[in-house]
């Protein structure tokens, strides 16, 4: 997948090609000076889109993929928020300790998805004292899944869209339940930014970019109107669950999942114009 940036010195634009870092090393095609691109966005974002992006030009069966592939890294930045938030609970103030030994814990279940469907069950148990009712098979529309990834069925148009729309509806609801505690994992894409950024040659400009995806704009909305600051966050108290008026923003007329993803299929859809595959 590509997204257009414009060149900091000639101001072009130029189609970058998305690294799994989210750390682009760039050599502009019309100037040829050298900048780097970081964006400001995790994984599941990135793949919810490209989701969003394929099904609006059509290809269904790519974007029952994406989507599926969206909901699993999800579950793992949920539980890797779950963990930073709860680390800097109990006081530890070494954001990086922390950070290494859940990389070190996280390699245990990285090949398998079933193993993470266990963390994220446990994180969610410990975090919101409640059953994950999400995590049935129906739930999570995992035949239907299933069928399209492993066993080749080519999905008709509207059951793509009522596929997308159960994700779309999972992760915001566990967002709103996360609320502040996603900075926590945010925190770690910056950790990681600022590292590069210290490791750059003189004279490369860095830009820094928050790409307007399905999910962004509502989880800042949802912070008050401003943008999540991650400075000082670590260390602060961390909330120790999740209150019921982090969800408050839903109180209004009830949608379902279905109307839900088409609002903001109307609304961020278009936003997403700029990304080719
Ligand atoms: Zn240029």
């Amino acid at each position: 997948m590509r997204f257009p940036a414009a060149c900091p010195h000639c101001q072009r634009e130029v189609q970058v090609e998305f690294a799994d870092s989210a750390v682009h090393d760039v050599t502009c095609p019309h100037c040829h000076t050298r900048f780097c691109v970081f964006v400001r966005k995790q994984k599941f974002e990135v793949l919810f889109d490209l989701g969003t992006r394929a099904l609006m030009d059509g290809y269904a069966r790519e974007a029952v993929a994406s989507f599926a592939a969206a909901l699993e890294r999800f579950f793992e930045f949920y539980v890797r928020s779950f963990a930073l938030e709860r680390a800097a609970a109990q006081g530890q103030t070494d954001f990086d300790g922390a950070a290494g030994t859940l990389e070190s814990t996280w390699r245990h279940v990285s090949s398998q998805s079933e193993r993470q469907v266990g963390m994220m069950a446990l994180a969610y148990l410990l975090r919101e004292g409640r059953e994950p009712d999400f995590l049935t098979a129906k739930a999570l529309g995992a035949d239907f899944r299933n069928r399209v990834i492993h066993r080749g069925y080519l999905p008709r148009r509207e059951e793509v869209d009522v596929y997308a729309a159960r994700v779309f509806a999972l992760i915001d609801r566990l967002l709103g339940e996360l609320g502040t505690g996603a900075a926590h994992a945010e925190l770690a894409q910056e950790r990681q930014f600022a590292a590069h950024l210290a490791a750059l040659p003189n004279g490369v400009t860095a830009v820094f970019e928050e790409h307007p995806g399905m999910f962004r704009a509502r989880r800042f909305a949802g912070a008050g109107g401003e943008k999540l600051g991650v400075k000082n966050l670590y260390g602060q108290p961390a909330r120790a669950s999740a209150p019921a008026q982090s969800s408050s923003a839903k109180t209004a007329a009830p949608m379902n999942d279905a109307q839900a993803f088409q609002k903001a299929l109307k609304e961020r859809g278009p936003l997403l114009k700029g990304l080719r595959k």
